[in-house]
């Protein structure tokens, strides 16, 4: 019997299982496809929380000229931001995994089953797989994870291109983390929720430009999303020459955190590990998976542990107390970013990214301690217009209960 099966082989469950097996314990994987198949999505970082990693060498693209653009103007931003390699991230992990000898085994699982010394996982083709500890790293979708009830999911959405323009869409070595500039859209439209243009030269005349709705319940649809980057390609005089490669971007930003008491283990998006206010989570999984990997090495090290015990000290591992604090009060900002009509997101954003950069960094990337983030959101309250400041009070009566949870959970 293993010790560890790994549902999963996107970022999340490959870097775990290579993490796991690291340290020495017997890992299996299950993926419904080949973990060496290309994962689809493109992987954005801040530099520097690779640097912090040692994982630089797993970028493909960096850029040092980082802009968002308000109605109010440009501001730059200083911070590097990079792309990642994903290919080399994942035939990095997979190098690992073989050298550790975790082995992977193709199909769904469809059915988990506990037992006092072990679960069982079955495959739709009634295939049966036993370990000590299950790891679910199925992503946003995951229907394992069992979790708190459901608010009214919020979602980001995206639909970007990847391809050659009339003319280059942005700046020749500039990113756009993003443009909100709405002048391109009709009054009725500017009505709607807003959109922003996240957008990077790739080099060699090729840009990547995606249309994204950082967060909204229900979700902006792809097609208005499609609709609206080809009207702000048009209204810019742009016209798409060649498209290589098309994203369509959907996961939800507020999925409840899971239920801790559960004998799977969640890691990625199933464990609800997305930056709520953000949407990343790559650099997430990077931090996080060698702690929580290491602690379950820890749990399994003795065969008296019960496989109960086991997970409960991984999930404390993968969600201490003071990460479930913080997660409420990213919660809590995620709300108020969908209170804000247009003027004031972008008033919000304009005073958000004049912050000192290792404030505005640290938020983003979760790596303050819990009362640096509340001394930061002070900072910004302190600095940000009267009309920001009321929506913000505003949200502290609608929203407070997760204030709440913030401070007492
Ligand atoms: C288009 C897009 C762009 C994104 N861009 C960024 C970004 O730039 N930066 C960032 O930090 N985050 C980004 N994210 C958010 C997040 O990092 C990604 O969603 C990430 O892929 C989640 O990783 P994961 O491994 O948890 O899940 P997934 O990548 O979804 O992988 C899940 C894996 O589980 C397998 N699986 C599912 N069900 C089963 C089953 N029943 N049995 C066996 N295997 C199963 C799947 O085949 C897949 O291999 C983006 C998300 C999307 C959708």
């Amino acid at each position: 019997m293993q010790d560890v099966l790994v549902i999963g082989a996107g970022p999340a469950g490959l870097s775990l299982a290579a993490a796991l097996g690291e340290t020495g314990l017997a890992v299996q994987g299950l993926a419904v496809a080949d973990p060496a198949d290309p994962w689809p999505n493109t992987y954005g970082i801040w530099v520097d929380e690779l640097e912090d990693l040692g994982l630089v060498r797993f970028l493909g693209h960096r850029w040092k000229d980082c802009t968002v653009h308000f109605n109010g103007g440009p501001l730059a931003l200083h911070r590097e931001y990079g792309l990642l390699d994903k290919d080399h991230l994942q035939s990095h992990w997979l190098t690992q995994c073989e050298k550790h000898q975790v082995t992977w085994c193709q199909g769904k699982a469809t059915r988990i089953e506990h037992f006092a010394t072990h679960t069982e996982v079955t495959t739709e083709t009634g295939d049966c797989l036993r370990a000590r500890l299950v790891v679910d790293a199925t992503g946003h979708q995951s229907t394992f994870v069992k979790r708190e009830a459901a608010p009214e999911l919020a979602f980001q959405a995206a639909y970007g291109i990847v391809g050659r323009f009339s003319a280059s869409p942005i700046r020749p070595g500039q990113m756009m983390l993003m443009d909100y500039r709405d002048d391109y859209l009709t009054p009725a439209q500017r009505r709607q929720p807003p959109t922003f243009l996240y957008a990077m030269d790739l080099g060699d005349g090729v840009s990547f430009v995606e249309e994204t709705s950082l967060a909204h319940h229900p979700a902006v649809s792809i097609d208005v999303l499609k609709d609206r980057l080809h009207q702000r390609l048009h209204h810019r005089g742009l016209e798409i020459k060649e498209t290589h490669h098309t994203e369509r971007c959907l996961f939800p930003m507020n999925q409840p955190l899971p239920d801790f008491s559960q004998r799977v283990v969640g890691f990625g998006g199933s464990a609800s590990m997305v930056h709520p206010a953000s949407g990343y989570m790559v650099g997430a999984l990077l931090r996080r998976g060698p702690g929580l990997a290491k602690a379950i090495a820890a749990a399994l090290a003795s065969s008296q542990t019960t496989p109960s015990l086991a997970a409960s000290l991984a999930w404390q591992a993968l969600w201490p107390a003071e990460r479930v604090r913080k997660h409420y009060l990213y919660l809590f900002g995620l709300e108020n970013l969908m209170a804000f009509d247009t003027p004031q997101l972008h008033q919000f954003f304009a005073a958000f990214f004049s912050l000192p950069t290792d404030d505005w960094a640290g938020f983003l990337a979760d790596s303050m301690a819990l009362p640096k983030v509340v001394q930061a959101m002070i900072g910004l309250f302190g600095r940000a217009p009267n009309p920001v400041r009321l929506g913000l009070m505003r949200s502290v009566f609608s929203h407070g209960h997760l204030l709440g949870r913030t401070l007492m959970s």
